[in-house]
């Protein structure tokens, strides 16, 4: 089958004929349809200090995708051939004391596909059932193609009450924005959202954002007055993965507000700790999705109206993924989904 493969440790990613992944009893094999391209395929592509620490080459990128189910092992009952899927790329080992919990988001032992495993970029992916996610047919394929990132936003939009609440979300990304929808959705007050780009701050406008902006340009701090925030807000979203955006949030938090971190920070961080512990700030890390009531919740807000889909900005044909790489190096994008 055609595969995207990471296989040399350089630059870039290579369109590659590899042998069809075998189905196994408790598997199902899904013909690929669509994808989406994450930060993390970039930083393969790019073969950046993390990809080179944490990557085993060769590689069979991706984990965003939808497609319809083309076999199943013999001890698989809820899926046929021909039902349209995504699925949760997080392996989990179905044994520890959290995936025994009903908290597999907690596995201690969680393998990504496209990341520690082969992936979904390519014409096949073979996932164990219950990591498949059923699609209903209001939901169209190239929405499902990013239902990883969407619950990536959910889990951590709806970590903390929103309801009436003042939010600050740092980075506008894809994430930023398909939370900014969520929050809106959910019955925030003020949605104040953060980015340096422009172009993905007007997207997370449209999605509902009651104000957008670029710290280069204007003080996050200077609109309470006009959204009558008195003391500060109430929930952060960071979701920039940028030390000074996260250490302004903890700035602008109220007394006892709470704040859900996403983004990943570089380890040069430091945070003022001391304003955290005097606020009584609740800091939470997010992970993921909560398997399976993030899978859940997002089908179910996107089938009562949720609306996410001006996140996806860009379309390609599988054989033009190159150009797509490029729209995501340039930053001026939502979502960019692959069509196989
Ligand atoms: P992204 O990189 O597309 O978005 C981050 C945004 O932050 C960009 O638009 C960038 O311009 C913006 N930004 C940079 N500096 C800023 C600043 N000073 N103030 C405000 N915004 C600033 O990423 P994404 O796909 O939307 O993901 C969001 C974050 O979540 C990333 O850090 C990503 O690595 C992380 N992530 C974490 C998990 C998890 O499980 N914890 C999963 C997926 C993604
Ligand atoms: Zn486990």
């Amino acid at each position: 089958m055609k595969a995207l493969v990471k296989h040399s440790p350089k630059v870039g990613i290579w369109m590659e004929e590899v042998p069809n992944p075998k189905c196994g009893p408790a598997d199902v094999k899904i013909q690929i349809t669509h994808t989406a391209i994450c930060g993390t395929d970039k930083h393969i592509f790019d073969w950046d200090e993390w990809a080179q620490k944490n990557l085993k080459l060769p590689l069979v990128v991706g984990h965003e995708f939808c497609g319809v189910v083309k076999e199943i092992g013999s001890q698989v009952t809820h899926y046929k051939e021909g039902d349209r899927v995504s699925g949760e790329g997080h392996l989990t080992c179905g044994n520890c004391r959290n995936c025994r919990a009903g908290k597999k988001h907690l596995c201690p032992e969680t393998i990504g596909i496209g990341v520690h495993c082969d992936g979904a970029f390519a014409e096949y992916l073979v996932i164990p059932e219950s990591n498949v996610w059923p699609l209903h047919n209001e939901i169209p394929s190239e929405i499902a193609s990013f239902f990883d990132p969407l619950g990536n936003a959910v889990h951590t939009a709806l970590t903390f009450n929103l309801t009436g609440e003042d939010v600050l979300i740092c980075g506008a990304g894809p994430i930023g924005m398909m939370a900014t929808a969520i929050c809106k959705f959910s019955g925030a007050r003020n949605i104040v959202i953060s980015d340096v780009n422009d172009y993905r701050l007007n997207i997370a406008k449209d999605l509902g954002a009651t104000r957008t902006v670029n710290p280069r340009k204007k003080n996050i701090k200077d609109l309470f007055s006009e959204l009558n925030i008195s003391q500060g807000f109430d929930v952060g979203l960071e979701m920039s993965g940028n030390s000074e955006a996260f250490n302004e949030m903890i700035s602008l938090m109220y007394n006892g507000g709470s704040i859900a971190l996403l983004g990943l920070l570089p380890e040069s961080t430091k945070v003022n700790w001391n304003e955290i512990i005097f606020k009584g700030l609740n800091l939470k890390g997010i992970y993921g999705r909560e398997m399976y009531d993030t899978w859940y919740k997002m089908t179910q807000m996107i089938r009562s109206g949720l609306s996410i889909s001006k996140v996806l900005t860009h379309r390609f044909k599988i054989d033009d993924f190159e150009k797509a790489f490029e729209v995501i190096k340039d930053g001026n994008c939502g979502k960019v989904v692959l069509e196989w």
